[in-house]
């Protein structure tokens, strides 16, 4: 793992920085699923992030999710802890979900309750400080948005 991989992961506070880490290097729900009902590979040239994500739904639910990819720290860890989050969520929750994380990189104002809803994805709120890896924060979030909106 270069140095550069890492870039922007530096200068976020240790708490955020640790989660980032732990996720980028033992990402979860890593393995492809057996017979996927949605998958959709997205990527992103200015960095040179790939994710594939494929998912199971049922009524509306999320059942199983696989995200796994190749890229940077932000875009990977970013990829985990989605995977992490949104399997049993039906798409609506899923979709509030998303708008709640962009709001976050954007540095909008959003309540303590949404906060709280967010999680450990509350990591990635220092990645705002760099406009260029917003993009990667949000490719995963981006990707399953497209592919559960009908
Ligand atoms: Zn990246």
């Amino acid at each position: 793992m270069s140095m550069s991989r890492l870039s922007g992961v530096d200068d976020l506070n240790e708490m955020y920085e640790s989660i980032i880490l732990d996720h980028y290097r033992n990402p979860r729900n890593l393995k492809k699923l057996a017979s996927p009902d949605l998958e959709k590979d997205v990527n992103n040239p200015f960095c040179g992030d790939e994710l594939s994500i494929q998912l199971n739904i049922e009524n509306d639910v999320v059942t199983d999710l696989s995200v796994s990819g190749n890229g940077c720290a932000i875009s990977q860890s970013s990829g985990s802890l989605l995977a992490e989050s949104v399997i049993n969520l039906t798409k609506i929750q899923i979709l509030e979900l998303i708008v709640n994380v962009r709001k976050m990189m954007r540095g909008e104002d959003i309540s303590e309750e949404i906060r709280d809803s967010l999680g450990d994805i509350e990591a990635l709120e220092g990645v705002k400080k760099f406009p260029v890896r917003i993009k990667c924060a949000l490719l995963g979030w981006t990707g399953l948005e497209d592919l559960i909106q009908d």
